[in-house]
């Protein structure tokens, strides 16, 4: 089933002769429970691209569907709910909300939905990620892998429809990096999770299905990886 399609996305900053394009006609097709890096230097577009799959921002030109939904005619509310519900995003830098406790930086998404979480589905998450033992803790308190873990959770405690991680192992030593690789395939793996995942380690990226390459805003390859 196909979850994810882009249709000749373009996107650049700026105008005049500061126009930069970062992505250029960019066509792109990624099926349920696909789990696909995208590797390319840097400057080369991967963030941009992760940004408007997320919903973060908009394309300049080309359409965008995640599960059949073209995410150009949301407004700005409902994008919101979309980001929330049925994307995760993880980042270098795991963005959790130094005020809160692991218990509710991990259901932020639901709490700013003002939902009642789902009890089952939050024990299911914190006893995948080995975090059952550090709910009442702030992030100050955590290591930068454990961080990364809260960070993990937030992002699939809605079940999203993708998880898109940029360089979610950037900031982290090899042992944390190979952790939050594995907790990643693991999603992949036992909730179907479809993942999508920046990196530049040539290694890590050949843990994939697929890799695909971007230079310049352009797709230049995109290969299943041979196991
Ligand atoms: P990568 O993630 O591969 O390093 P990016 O998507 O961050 O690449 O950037 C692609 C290009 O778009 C680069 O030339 C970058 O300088 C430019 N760019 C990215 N974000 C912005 C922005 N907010 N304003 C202007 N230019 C940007
Ligand atoms: P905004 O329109 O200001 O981004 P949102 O309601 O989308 O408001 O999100 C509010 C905050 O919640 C954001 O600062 C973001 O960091 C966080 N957030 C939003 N969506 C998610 C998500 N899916 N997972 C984790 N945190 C999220």
């Amino acid at each position: 089933m196909e979850l994810l399609r882009c249709e000749n996305v373009t996107k650049k900053y700026g105008s005049g002769t500061l126009m930069v394009t970062a992505l250029d006609h960019v066509n792109l097709s990624v099926q349920k429970s696909e789990f696909v890096t995208i590797v390319g230097p840097s400057g080369s577009g991967k963030s941009t691209l992760l940004h408007l799959l997320g919903g973060v921002d908009r394309p300049t030109e080309g359409k965008i569907f995640i599960e059949d939904i073209d995410i150009a005619t949301l407004n700005e509310e409902q994008l919101a709910v979309f980001r929330r519900r049925k994307v995760g995003l993880i980042y270098q830098f795991y963005n959790l909300i130094p005020t809160l406790n692991v218990r509710k930086n991990i259901l932020l998404p639901i709490l700013l939905d003002s939902r009642k979480p789902d009890e089952q589905r939050f024990a299911e998450i914190v006893d995948t990620l080995g975090l059952s033992d550090r709910l009442n803790h702030f992030p100050w308190q955590l290591s930068g892998g454990q961080q990364q873990r809260v960070a993990i959770g937030r992002a699939l405690i809605y079940r999203p429809a993708i998880l898109l991680a940029d360089e979610p192992t950037g900031n982290l030593d090899r042992k944390n990096s190979e952790e939050t690789l594995e907790l990643l395939k693991l999603s992949n793996k036992y909730f179907q999770q479809t993942v999508l995942l920046i990196t530049h380690d040539e290694k890590l990226a050949l843990e994939a299905d697929r890799i695909i390459t971007i230079e310049d805003g352009i797709i230049i390859s995109d290969e299943a990886v041979r196991k």
